[in-house]
């Protein structure tokens, strides 16, 4: 029942926004019920009466489109205690035994809330994320000494919340008094906004110049807000100069945020920028390992390919997919096996087909206006061979195909031009916003239409 209601939760996130679900779900504990009902387990009175007149029919649905049967819903109040933020988290039910495990030698911030697993340890390492990994790692072995600011960017789910958690930890372990405020960009605004209403500006600046490592978290949710761009950039200076660490985070490089200030840009742009780009299929593999080892369940070679070549780029979506496969085998008492996973990840929303070589081939076209015959051809323009290049790396990291079979599909080449194509591309990414803000809508146009 609760791998069901993990399966659950990144429906309800979707369909109800941050905000409400994590004031209204999050704190909701599902039990096993009698008869197979799922008991969801709510701090109060007054929770339980909201619960039950706005969002049960909500959770009923989503609960039911997992379980792939109607399923019956109590909600009760758990007189006993208030559950654990922690084990409200989406995926608790993969990584429960890790989270209860990291919890124990968890310190907590001066500011903001860590999620407890995500942790370095809990982080698969790879080609697309070793530069921010290592970047993370190194600022917390010395905050403040090595590189200042890191600013890490990404598209969504790819881990930029769980490496600046992870950063947080590994300071607070190394040196448990370190003062630090590790929060989300949104939070940080909030803050500032109840304190002017209150007078209390002295107090919040206060508050933020005292930490030793400032962690914001989604900064791009600045762009536009004046207000409390000014005062981050206060914040920034003041902690900057007296030599204390500052890790940002953002799903685009600070020169395409449109809406920043220049002068909070030139800071972003002043320390370390590392990108993280969607996981190599090894990456993926990795992971999905990494997340049934903490449940011993058996993941059979097929289904976990199955699951890689079903959920796109993002690792929130392959442990989603992965999460709900297996609530389905749980809610069955059967193994998993690969036509246990078609049948779950069939009728789902968000799960990508395949996306096609010869697709990317003809998006990649369009978007430069470049006819396909020219991006096969043996053209070596840069008008040409920066757009081919880009639609092999497209085609490696979104359509997962081999680079024999891609270089195959670009007029017969060799696979080592394939392989020089995406560590140019990675390269030029890091470098140029035009080619990064190119890859960002050809990924979102091939994903909302394989
Ligand atoms: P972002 O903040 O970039 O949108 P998150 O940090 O929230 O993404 O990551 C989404 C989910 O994927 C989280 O559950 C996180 O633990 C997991 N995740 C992302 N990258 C990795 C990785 N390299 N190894 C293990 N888990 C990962
Ligand atoms: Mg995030």
């Amino acid at each position: 029942m609760e791998a069901l209601w993990s399966a659950a939760l990144p429906l309800l996130q979707r369909q109800l926004g941050e905000r409400n679900f994590r004031v209204w779900i999050e704190p909701i504990r599902c039990t096993s019920g009698e008869e197979g009902e799922v008991r969801l387990e709510v701090p109060s009175r007054f929770f339980l009466d909201w619960i039950n007149r706005h969002y049960l029919s909500l959770i009923h649905e989503s609960v039911s489109e997992v379980a792939g049967r109607p399923c019956t819903i109590r909600t009760v109040v758990c007189s006993s205690r208030t559950p654990q933020p922690a084990e409200a988290e989406s995926d608790a039910g993969v990584t429960r035994a890790a989270a209860r495990a990291d919890r124990r030698s968890a310190r907590v911030p001066k500011i903001g809330r860590l999620v407890p697993h995500y942790s370095f340890a809990t982080f698969v390492v790879g080609p697309s994320n070793e530069v921010a990994y290592n970047a993370a790692q190194a600022v917390s072995a010395e905050p403040g000494r090595k590189f200042n600011p890191v600013f890490l960017h990404g598209g969504v789910g790819l881990g930029k919340t769980h490496l600046a958690n992870a950063t947080a930890h590994e300071m607070l372990r190394r040196s448990p008094r370190l003062r630090i405020a590790c929060l989300s960009a949104e939070v940080f605004m909030n803050d500032l906004i109840g304190s002017m209403r209150q007078n209390q500006m002295n107090g919040f600046r206060e508050r933020f110049r005292r930490v030793d490592a400032l962690i914001l978290d989604d900064v791009q949710f600045l762009a536009g807000k004046e207000r409390t761009q000014e005062e981050f950039f206060h914040t920034f200076n003041a902690l900057h100069g007296s030599g204390k660490q500052i890790v940002l985070t953002s799903d685009k490089p600070p020169a395409v945020i449109a809406g920043l200030e220049p002068r909070l840009r030139s800071r972003f742009e002043g320390g370390l920028i590392a990108d993280i780009h969607p996981p190599t299929r090894e990456m993926r593999l990795a992971i999905l390992h990494a997340k049934v080892r903490t449940h011993s369940v058996e993941l059979p070679p097929a289904v976990a390919e199955f699951i890689v070549q079903r959920s796109g780029p993002s690792v929130r979506e392959l442990e989603g997919a992965l999460t709900r496969v297996m609530a389905v085998a749980a809610s069955r008492h059967v193994e998993l096996s690969l036509a246990l996973a078609e049948e779950s990840l069939r009728p789902f929303p968000g799960v990508r087909n395949f996306v096609s070589v010869e697709r990317i081939q003809e998006a990649v076209s369009s978007y430069f206006r470049v006819p396909v015959a020219e991006l096969l051809s043996h053209e070596r323009t840069r008008r040409v061979a920066l757009p081919r290049q880009i639609a092999m790396y497209l085609s490696r990291m979104i359509g997962e195909a081999s680079y024999p079979s891609i270089a195959e599909k670009f007029g017969g080449r060799d696979h080592a031009t394939v392989m020089y194509a995406v560590r140019t591309i990675e390269e030029k990414r890091a470098k140029d916003p035009s080619v990064d803000q190119a890859l960002a809508v050809l990924d979102g146009q091939l994903r909302a239409n394989p």
